[in-house]
């Protein structure tokens, strides 16, 4: 799927940002074949991973997506409208006091985070006359949201807190689904089941990417996906088997050759041991490309490796370009960041941090591609 700086592109723009919608459908049926019989949600917070939640939305849906998790109630706000009217929205992070009238009005479906949340949720709707939908997610041991053991406690002793509530899904969330070999896994899954039994009617939901991977004999009736839709590793141990979504360009701004000695960029941090060449990029960490990369990051021009050298500045990287021949370093060029040679999964070892955080913090300052999704036969569901 790599393009280089197409003619079409925003000449007034340093960089090129290309994600692949027909690879978000294929991951998204990849997980469905994986998850089957359960069905399988999208994860689009933080703007679909910073990849454009309404763009990735719409690919999904068309894939036959119906559910669909934000973390903010803002995000469901920007994402509700161009949804098809079927389509579920689900807000991660909970009902926070008083948007309740908000989320109802919206038609967002809240994750209860705790019995405060589910008491909130449950006045409004008595005040309305008629149930409202809610998610209920259990505490399984992560400790970060949901209902902790002592609050189901009380609501599994007092049933009439949910009488003005639909109980949609409950769910929970593992904390080490992507090491295969934690017992973490199988702890929470328990814990999970053990409340979720109490609720015999309700569908449930643990699996994020790396869950739908790992092996075991149930996921559950609905699998929520973020980073293995938009190409990242959902299992580490494994080859990634996802396609590649993101392809990340930018072009030579300039070249110039350093006698040894020299030394290059914000704290004359690189020093040069013999002749070199170094070849400026405008992008930086400004557009998300992160500044510990200075020490272990690189990049590829036509197919070559290149070191940055020295620190990474708000808008340029320099690189050291002396092994790679002269036809490819004229202003304009392309080098790739993301791509066939690096991906996201790379450049987020290189920086001692996970894919998610390469993709969420993807600038504001690229020009922007989808590539659209072919039309293709779903395996569940129809198009929208
Ligand atoms: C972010 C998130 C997901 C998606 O996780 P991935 O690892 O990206 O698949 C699923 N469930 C919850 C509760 C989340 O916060």
């Amino acid at each position: 799927m790599h393009v280089s700086m197409a003619p079409d592109m925003n000449p007034a723009a340093d960089g090129l940002l290309q994600i692949d919608l027909d690879a978000v459908v294929a991951n998204y049926e990849a997980i469905v074949r994986q998850a089957a019989p359960a069905q399988v949600g999208g994860v689009v917070k933080a703007d679909a991973y910073g990849l454009g939640a309404r763009e990735i939305s719409h690919a999904l849906m068309a894939a036959g997506c119906r559910h669909f998790f934000v973390a903010h109630l803002l995000e469901a706000v920007e994402l509700k409208s161009s949804l098809a009217p079927e389509c579920f929205v689900y807000v991660l992070n909970g009902l926070a006091p008083g948007t309740e009238p908000l989320c109802a009005k919206l038609g967002a479906v809240p994750v209860l985070n705790s019995l405060d949340q589910l008491t909130r949720w449950a006045a409004l709707a008595m005040s309305q006359r008629s149930q409202l939908p809610a998610v209920i997610q259990v505490d399984s041991g992560m400790s970060r949201l949901g209902l902790p053991a002592n609050e189901i406690a009380v609501l599994l002793k007092q049933p009439h807190r949910l009488d003005w509530i639909k109980l949609v899904l409950i769910m929970s969330h593992l904390a080490c689904a992507d090491d295969p070999d934690a017992p973490s896994n199988a702890s929470q899954e328990a814990a999970f089941l053990q409340v979720a039994e109490q609720f015999p009617h309700v569908p449930r939901s643990l699996d994020n990417s790396a869950g739908a991977f790992l092996r075991k004999p149930d996921h559950h009736d609905l699998v929520r996906p973020g980073i293995a839709l938009f190409g990242g590793a959902p299992q580490f141990a494994h080859p990634n088997m996802m396609r590649p979504v993101v392809s990340l360009e930018a072009k030579i701004v300039q070249v110039r050759e350093i006698p040894a000695g020299a030394r290059v960029g914000y704290g004359l941090d690189f020093t040069a041991f013999q002749s070199s060449r170094i070849a400026t990029i405008g992008i930086g960490y400004g557009d998300g490309w992160l500044r510990h990369l200075g020490r272990c990051g690189g990049a590829f021009i036509a197919g070559i490796r290149v070191p940055i050298a020295g620190r990474v500045s708000m808008d340029s990287i320099t690189l050291d370009v002396s092994h790679v021949p002269e036809k490819h370093l004229q202003p304009g060029a392309p080098v790739e960041l993301i791509g066939p040679h690096q991906t996201i999964d790379d450049v987020a070892a290189d920086a001692n941090t996970i894919s998610y955080e390469i993709l969420t913090r993807l600038g504001r300052r690229f020009h922007r591609r989808y590539l659209p999704a072919a039309n293709r036969p779903t395996p569940l569901g129809g198009r929208a």
